[in-house]
């Protein structure tokens, strides 16, 4: 068995946490692809590496001394070696950016540093091999990350069966120039060590236990999901707050490779397990109805109203290109006969609404135009809906029960996933009423 494991920057923010690492690695001869962040926040008041990065980086740009901020980033990895009793060369290591910094560095070459000074303490630390990103993940001039030449490369450095330790978040250019990929992107490169391997598991290692039923800022300690599929994360991430990056799916995805989320300081906790099928464990052990509830407020819809219209070929989509001359996406269309909501969200129309709103009047003509805001939209997203006949109606009636109004509702033909809208000052009170009905009473 082949497990890639990824720790997040809070898993190595300070001393202490390299050595919860170690122990989360001795702990599994199986842990043998060891990706890092840089070191994140150690408290609420610190900074992350990568963004003193962009910052030092920022100043330079703007001509203004970079010193004091590099200094800190220089603190912190003296101190992690100090704590940790590492032999690494810092001060050959620091001369060397400090050299490429008066030559006028890139800034991908330079915010990389973060992932390569940790992955270079954390092999030290954990007796492993050190593999720079530049020479393992390989992208193609337009950007996209090249499967088989950074497996070619994985292959030529990895002979051996010691662990290795790979910095996330940046890779070469066929030209050897370094790239960095979009913000949190460690969690890309693990997934796509775990394809080019063949891992069996891709365990991300983070600062919480996995994905939660529903936001524990409105339900008190909710429940953990044990395993939830790729279809459904989406339609978790789809509102909801993001965990693991959005792009990090598709590699282990292709693959059928399973994704562990797991907690650095709950090590004992089996976390969520991401999987493309959970039928098998779902036949031994049925999942409830609902997997999770996700929702966000602030929301506008724009209804219009116009005879005859529902029988007009293209008018839906004449509508909808109002909206797309003005770059604004459409997050759902409750549509019924005559009658074409259009539901987008509010910061996203702010500045154009009334030019929207006047478009559609002189191109459609409509009998009705209307807009309303301060709609929230809540997901209820479960693989287990499909089994069971009747979900939207008791939704429908629990929220008539709760006194909460259904603005709209809409379910996609998969039975994944339920929307409805209700106002935003219904928000937290309706998603407690899905979780009490749907999640509380269902594990009784
Ligand atoms: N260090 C980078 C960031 O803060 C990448 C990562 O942590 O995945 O975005």
């Amino acid at each position: 068995m082949i497990k890639v494991v990824k720790f997040g920057g809070s898993s190595v923010a300070n001393s202490t946490q390299f050595r919860k690492v170690k122990s989360i690695i001795d702990a599994d001869p199986d842990r043998r692809f060891i990706v890092t962040s840089a070191c994140g926040k150690e408290s609420h008041e610190d900074h992350k590496i990568t963004d003193l990065l962009f910052l030092c980086e920022a100043h330079i740009r703007y001509g203004v001394s970079h010193e004091q901020i590099f200094g800190l980033i220089k603190d912190k990895y003296y101190r992690i070696k100090k704590d940790l009793g590492l032999h690494v060369d810092l001060d050959k290591e620091f001369s060397v950016i400090e050299k490429q910094l008066k030559r006028g560095i890139s800034i991908d070459y330079l915010v990389s540093r973060g992932e390569y000074l940790t992955a270079l303490c954390l092999a030290e630390y954990l007796d492993a091999d050190f593999a720079d990103a530049a020479d393992v993940i390989a992208f193609r001039f337009d950007g996209e990350i090249d499967l088989q030449r950074t497996d070619e490369k994985l292959k030529s450095i990895s002979a051996t069966e010691r662990k290795i330790v790979i910095p996330g978040f940046y890779g070469a250019l066929p030209n050897g120039v370094i790239r960095i990929m979009s913000r949190g992107g460690s969690d890309i490169t693990g997934s796509v060590i775990a394809n080019v391997i063949d891992a069996d598991v891709y365990e991300n290692w983070t600062d919480v236990s996995g994905f939660l039923v529903a936001d524990p800022r409105i339900i008190d300690s909710p429940m953990r999901i044990p395993r939830i599929t790729y279809n459904e994360l989406r339609g978790m991430s789809y509102m909801g707050a993001n965990v693991l990056h959005d792009d990090a799916v598709f590699p282990v995805r292709s693959k059928n490779i399973p994704i562990n989320i797991r907690n650095t300081n709950d090590p004992d906790n089996p976390g969520t397990m991401i999987l493309n099928d959970c039928s098998e464990y779902d036949a031994i052990e049925p999942p409830h109805a609902v997997t999770g509830i996700t929702g966000r407020k602030d929301f506008t819809v724009i209804t219009l109203v116009k005879s005859h219209s529902s029988a007009e070929v293209g008018f839906l989509r004449r509508i909808l290109s109002v909206f797309e001359e003005y770059h604004v996406s459409v997050e759902s269309v409750p549509v019924t006969v005559d009658t074409f909501s259009v539901i987008v969200q509010t910061s996203a129309v702010e500045h154009c609404v009334y030019e929207i709103m006047s478009r559609l009047k002189k191109e459609f003509n409509p009998d009705d135009l209307k807009m309303e805001e301060r709609l929230a939209l809540i997901a209820v997203v479960g693989r287990g809906m499909k089994a069971v006949p009747g979900m939207s109606g008791r939704l429908l009636s629990e929220f008539g029960r709760s006194q909460i109004n259904i603005k709209t509702i809409s379910q996609s033909s998969d039975e994944l996933t339920i929307v409805v809208g209700v106002e935003n000052r219904d928000f937290e009170k309706a998603i407690q009423c899905i979780y009490d009905k749907f999640i509380a009473e269902d594990s009784r």
